[in-house]
């Protein structure tokens, strides 16, 4: 349904980085927008991921930048093409926020910080005439009995949205509305993913939500668990094969927690990891303890005698293997391969640990899974559902950390909204 530009009027669900970018691009087309969320303020993820450092895109070219969307490459190459990586950067100087690229090609703030540039972002989506609902927690659509049945429904009532709020239960009809609603990963910061059967009830597919950049579990001893979790293994490499049979084999850092692995280098590898698990139950990887070191040299000097030293000192010696590196050989192998200076060798150069299961998606930095491309338009309306637009994170893609994630989000918001404002006919706005 399209109405006249003067009495456009669009809800977007949700406040994050996907539904901030689509009320934007309405606001600019002239429709009056809406921003409902469920929390007490906008952007509570986008803020947690500006702890730390906010990694908001990435420097490399835009080919081996599509490659990190991996399967769903194809689908993600046009939204970059309309809002990429080098446009993304303009957008913050015009905010008033300079980046610079990081030594690894990240590129951030030169503030390092979310929240200044939040600030300046709601400040000028208020002033072009946004409004915005907080504690609106939107728990789907009246049936068409009820908005008959309701006076204050006007007569295009495809889209009356009801919000659960501190006062009780709202229903409010607009012209179209783009959910923006987020993953399933830290639901406490408000994407919580109930927005899944409100969809799935009107037949729309959602693929299963599954953990993203995320821990894996590891059944650690007691000892190892106790006198080693939270402890960083520098330099180190991971091998596995995949379900598409590609072997990886990445060198990074993780890190031992109470219940397996982590870190950047489990991330960067934990699509792969997971899918292999799904599919197999569980997935051995070898590490690799001494990545600087072919498995010759170190074959030669942990074969070289040790008179009276101790194995642990000889290890730290020949092949600087000490700490937690030397506490993963112990847990991992039996007592007598410390006796066989071969079969140590080529343990110190193949590890292997059982990852048992994936950390539970509560936890992980993002999500996998959500609604497939193929039930949207090529502007990310659902196919069945006009009027109706979704963006972020509970699209069904994924990619690493390294601000491909937010990159995806802005370009996926900005495009929904323009295809939100083309539908409602507002002027300017190109179908
Ligand atoms: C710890 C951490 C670190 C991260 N670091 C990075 C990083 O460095 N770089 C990077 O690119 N990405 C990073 N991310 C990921 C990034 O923050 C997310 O991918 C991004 O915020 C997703 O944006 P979104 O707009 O799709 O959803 P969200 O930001 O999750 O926003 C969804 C919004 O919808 C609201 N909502 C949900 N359901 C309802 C409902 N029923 N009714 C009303 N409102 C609702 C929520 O309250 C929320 O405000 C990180 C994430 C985490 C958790």
């Amino acid at each position: 349904m399209s109405s006249s530009f003067d009495s456009a009027r669009v809800a977007v669900i949700g406040g994050g980085p996907a539904g901030l970018m689509a009320a934007e691009a309405l606001s600019l087309q002239g429709v009056q927008v809406d921003v409902h969320d469920a929390m007490p303020s906008v952007g509570r993820k986008f803020l947690m991921a500006g702890k730390g450092g906010m990694n908001i895109t990435h420097s490399e070219p835009l080919e081996p930048f599509l490659d990190r969307y991996g399967a769903r490459r194809e689908w993600i190459a046009p939204l970059l093409q309309t809002f990429g990586p080098d446009t993304l950067r303009a957008w913050l100087r015009e905010l008033g926020v300079e980046t610079f690229v990081g030594s690894s090609g990240r590129v951030f703030p030169t503030d390092m910080k979310a929240a200044p540039m939040l600030r300046a972002w709601l400040h000028r989506l208020r002033d072009a005439g946004v409004r915005f609902y907080m504690r609106q927690k939107w728990i789907g659509w009246q049936t068409e009995e009820e908005t008959a049945a309701d006076a204050s429904a006007t007569a295009h009532s495809a889209h009356t949205l009801v919000f659960a709020t501190p006062d009780g239960e709202r229903a409010v009809t607009y012209d179209a509305v783009v959910l923006a609603l987020g993953g399933a990963s830290w639901p406490r910061l408000g994407s919580d993913a109930a927005w899944v059967p409100l969809l799935t009830s009107r037949h729309v597919p959602v693929r299963p939500l599954q953990p993203a950049n995320c821990g894996f579990d590891v059944d650690w001893s007691p000892y190892l668990r106790g006198r080693f979790a939270g402890q960083p293994v520098k330099s180190i490499a991971i091998s596995f094969t995949d379900v598409d049979e590609k072997v990886h084999n990445r060198q990074g850092e993780i890190l031992l927690t109470e219940t397996g692995l982590e870190g950047s280098l489990i991330y960067a590898l934990s699509a792969a990891i997971r899918e292999r698990i799904l599919a197999d139950g569980e997935l051995t990887i070898a590490l690799d303890l001494a990545p600087g070191l072919p498995l010759e040299r170190v074959m030669s000097e942990v074969t070289r005698p040790r008179g009276s030293r101790s194995i642990s000192s000889h290890l730290q010696g020949r092949v600087g293997i000490s700490g937690v590196k030397l506490a993963l050989l112990h847990e991992m192998l039996p007592k007598d391969v410390f006796a066989d200076a071969p079969r140590l060798a080529h343990a110190i150069k193949a590890l292997p640990v059982k990852l048992l299961r994936a950390r539970p998606i509560a936890e992980a930095i993002s999500s996998a899974g959500g609604i497939p491309f193929e039930a949207l338009d090529q502007h990310l309306m659902i196919r069945h559902l006009p009027g109706v637009f979704c963006a972020g994170e509970m699209l069904d893609w994924e990619a690493p950390t390294g601000g491909y994630l937010l990159t995806a989000c802005f370009a996926s918001g900005l495009v929904a909204g323009r295809g939100a404002a083309a539908f409602t006919g507002a002027r300017g706005a190109s179908q």
